[in-house]
Order: C-alpha cells, then sequence, then structure tokens
C-alpha cells in the first residue's frame, strides 16, 4: 500500500494515462466529412455491439471520425452515455485501464481507470494506437471483445459485466509496423475493420476549408500540395502528410503567413529532416504556390 500511496506523487510506477472523457451531444456532434461508407457501417457495428478497428495513417480523421459516431448514436435508445478516449504508448499498462488501489487521507480507495469507467457506465471507450501500450492490456481486451463482453478486474476479485451501451473501439496504424508493434491476429479476429485513408483532393479540400477557415481555392491547392506530397512517399518519406498538417497550414494562412511559407513550416519540415526529401517536397511547394 505504501507504494500505491508514493504512487499519488508521480513517483515510478505512479499511473500512465491520461484519457479524456467526453459528455456527449447528438444535436451538436463535430463535423466529420464522409469519405465513402463508414459511417453506416460504424453506426450497424454499435447496434449489433460488434467492436471495431480503426485503421489507417495518422492524422487521417479517425479520432474525429469516433468523436462523430458517439455523438450522433447518443441520441439512439440504449445509445452510449460517453466517450471516453484514450492515447495510448509505451508505458501504459493494464491497471492504467482496470483501476488501482490509492491511498488518499488515510483511507484505501478502489479508482476505476478509464476502461472500466466504460464499461460499467455503457460509455464507447476508444483505445488510440493500442499496439503502442504493454502487452498485458491485450489480454484485458479480448473477454470484452467478444461474446463475454466481461472484464476481469483482478485486483477487487471483480467479473465485470459490460453495460449493454458499452462499446469498444481500437485505432491502430499499420505504417508503424514492426514486429513487436504489430496487432496479433487473436486480437485483430474480434474486431470488424474500417480503412481510413487520406480523404480525395476534393473532399480534403473541403475538410481544410472547413477547419482553418482559408478559402476554396487555397484549401485545393492545400489539398493538391497533399496528394502530390503522398505519391513521393516511395522516394525517402516513410509517411505522407497528413489532413492535420495541411490544417495547420491553412490556419497559418488565415492568420497572415504567406502560402508558400506556411506550406515550408507545416508540411516540409514537420515531415522529414533528410536534405533530399526536403528538395523533393520544397519542389512540390514552390510549383503549387510559385
Ligand atoms: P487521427 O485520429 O486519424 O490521427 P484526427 O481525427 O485527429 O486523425 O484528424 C486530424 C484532423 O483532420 C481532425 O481534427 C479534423 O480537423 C480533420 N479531419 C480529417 N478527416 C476528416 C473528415 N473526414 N471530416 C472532418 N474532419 C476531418
Amino acid at each position: 500500500m505504501a507504494i500505491e500511496a508514493k504512487q499519488l506523487s508521480g513517483a515510478p510506477g505512479a499511473p500512465h494515462e491520461s484519457h479524456e472523457v467526453k459528455r456527449l451531444d447528438p444535436d451538436n456532434p463535430p463535423y466529420y466529412l464522409p469519405i465513402g461508407d463508414e459511417v453506416e457501417i460504424f453506426g450497424a457495428a454499435y447496434r449489433a455491439r460488434l467492436p471495431v478497428l480503426l485503421k489507417g495513417p495518422t492524422g487521417c480523421g479517425k479520432t474525429r471520425f469516433v468523436e462523430h459516431m458517439a455523438h450522433t448514436l447518443a441520441g439512439e435508445r440504449n445509445g452510449p452515455s460517453e466517450l471516453i478516449t484514450v492515447a495510448c504508448h509505451e508505458d501504459l499498462t493494464g491497471s492504467d485501464l482496470v483501476g488501482r488501489y490509492l491511498i488518499q487521507a488515510d483511507q484505501t480507495l478502489w479508482i476505476d481507470g478509464p476502461l472500466t469507467q466504460a464499461a460499467r457506465r455503457g460509455a464507447i471507450c476508444y483505445l488510440d494506437e493500442i499496439v503502442e501500450a504493454r502487452k498485458d492490456t491485450t489480454v484485458l481486451i479480448h473477454p470484452l471483445s467478444d461474446h463475454r463482453r466481461m472484464l476481469p478486474i483482478e485486483k477487487r476479485g471483480e467479473l465485470l459485466s459490460a453495460h449493454p451501451s458499452f462499446l469498444l473501439v481500437i485505432s491502430y496504424n499499420p505504417g508503424y509496423q514492426s514486429i513487436q508493434k504489430n496487432l496479433k491476429h487473436s486480437t485483430r479476429q474480434r474486431f470488424i475493420t474500417i480503412e481510413f485513408n487520406y480523404p480525395p483532393v476534393e473532399k480534403e479540400a473541403e475538410i481544410i476549408a472547413h477547419e482553418s477557415g482559408v478559402d476554396r481555392d487555397t484549401a485545393e491547392q492545400l489539398a493538391l500540395l497533399g496528394a502530390k506530397v503522398r505519391n513521393l512517399k516511395g522516394a525517402g518519406l516513410e509517411e505522407g502528410v497528413s489532413t492535420r498538417l495541411l490544417i495547420y497550414a491553412g490556419e497559418l494562412i488565415k492568420n497572415g503567413i504567406a502560402p508558400r511559407r506556411a506550406a515550408t513550416v507545416a508540411v516540409t519540415w514537420s515531415l522529414t529532416d533528410e536534405p533530399e526529401s526536403k528538395a523533393a517536397i520544397d519542389e512540390v511547394v514552390k510549383a503549387i504556390f510559385p
């Protein structure tokens, strides 16, 4: 217990998770522009309580999509109560997700972790980049993501039956794949999978214009820049530019930075340190913003 008490003060072994609990307002879902049939698929999966894996590169709209869906579905009968999002990282353990005992003012308190809170209260739990977390987290999500819908809370000797509105959603970026950071087949086969990619130019322009407030022409130029930079991917670039970075470029432009300069700082320099790749992106930037 002394150790657990120390954890409160941020000593080694302290809780490694930060999560976000969002209240849901079905009348005001965050803006999301559908790219394919992902809205229908996710809706059907939620109604059937099938766990969902969102697969795709970083910054292409997965998080925004889950937020949009959670708000929208909250308007349905037996819809989710909240959205609980956990950004997974290499120090995140099973206890961080499930919960732990803490000593506070001479009392021993059990504190539910975000996964337990979601399973008890009927939230959608979004574990972003699950493969980054410690291996013991996988063991936990298995009984929650099949017909059992159970969460074993070993420290309390409790076997929690998930609330009927609970749903588990995880995301995974196959671009970062390595042997250690692969999603195991036994995990993947418990989820339906929605694949995300960067939106086509027209749709990405619409998103950039909406999110950054730049005019439509500039948004189209930025979307075209995105498409062309992504074509350079084989030539030394590890990953294409995210929609997020193109929106940042738009925001800089909206705040008075010249377009070419905005593209350089938001896109070129953010993507690479390699002189050759930088030069290649610079060429594309100059061609689009002469
Ligand atoms: P990911 O979770 O895939 O890393 P995000 O959902 O955070 O990416 O997307 C980054 C940003 O891109 C969002 O905040 C949003 O502004 C924008 N975005 C991307 N795709 C869409 C879309 N289809 N509709 C609306 N906004 C989008």
